[in-house]
């Protein structure tokens, strides 16, 4: 078996083992390949090892990787996207995981709208509310859920976050637990249109802390390809 087939076959066996410390269903928490920089020979061997998610920072990276591997898979966007880019990002992407400002939604749903295809999408928030970090800041979440319910070529199926970084998994705990109070609460207000079926969160220094506090996709990079170089 190759490295990254290996790497994959043991973190889809964490993920299992930390969704039944939590009562959960391993077959609901997705793995998602990250793959800036990682080339293009190793995210084939990825997908023959039976990946089926792959996200993408950037849109120039991921036309050119959609290209040439094709669609047998799903490619979602995870990196800040810039609103004039948001017309590619609508035909490249089946889901968009960055979506932070009302600004953006409303030019993925116009851009979606004149392609005709409706496009899935989660909201980033910002839980740690630390500067450097993108997101929308909690307080602010349900209102900019509110505002993307009324669009109609755009389809929200969740949050998305990406906590401090800590030496120690445990310490981003805090930060997934109110990811998923903050999704809790958005069902209660039954807003229509709006899906809440998914929480992306946990990355590979913390996704076991991730699957125990509820996340349905978990985005790996480093712990399937190994140390990126830039
Ligand atoms: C790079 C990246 C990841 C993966 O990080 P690793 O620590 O390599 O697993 C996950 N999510 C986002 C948004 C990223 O930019």
């Amino acid at each position: 078996m190759s490295l990254i087939a290996d790497n994959i076959k043991r973190i889809r066996e964490n993920i299992a083992e930390a969704a039944r410390r939590a009562n959960r269903d391993p077959s609901d928490i997705r793995l998602m390949g990250v793959t800036k920089t990682v080339d293009d020979q190793r995210i084939a061997e990825a997908i023959d090892a039976g990946l089926d998610i792959v996200g993408e920072n950037y849109v120039q990276e991921g036309k050119r990787k959609i290209e040439k591997m094709g669609k047998p898979l799903e490619w979602h966007m995870i990196g800040h996207l810039q609103t004039n880019k948001a017309k590619y990002a609508v035909r490249l992407f089946d889901m968009i995981h960055s979506v932070d400002r009302l600004k953006l939604a409303q030019e993925l749903d116009k851009r979606a709208g004149a392609e005709g295809v409706r496009i899935n999408i989660l909201v980033e928030v910002n839980v740690s509310g630390e500067d450097s970090k993108s997101g929308v800041v909690r307080d602010d979440a349900v209102a900019l859920v509110k505002e993307i319910a009324s669009f109609d070529h755009i389809f929200l199926q969740g949050l998305m976050t990406m906590p401090p970084w800590f030496d120690d998994p445990e310490d981003a705990r805090p930060y997934f637990a109110a990811l998923r109070e903050l999704r809790d609460r958005i069902v209660t207000e039954n807003i229509p249109k709006v899906e809440m079926k998914e929480l992306s969160m946990g990355m590979s220094q913390d996704y076991r802390v991730a699957v125990e506090e509820g996340a349905t996709i978990v985005r790996i990079g480093t712990a399937i390809f190994g140390e990126r170089i830039y």
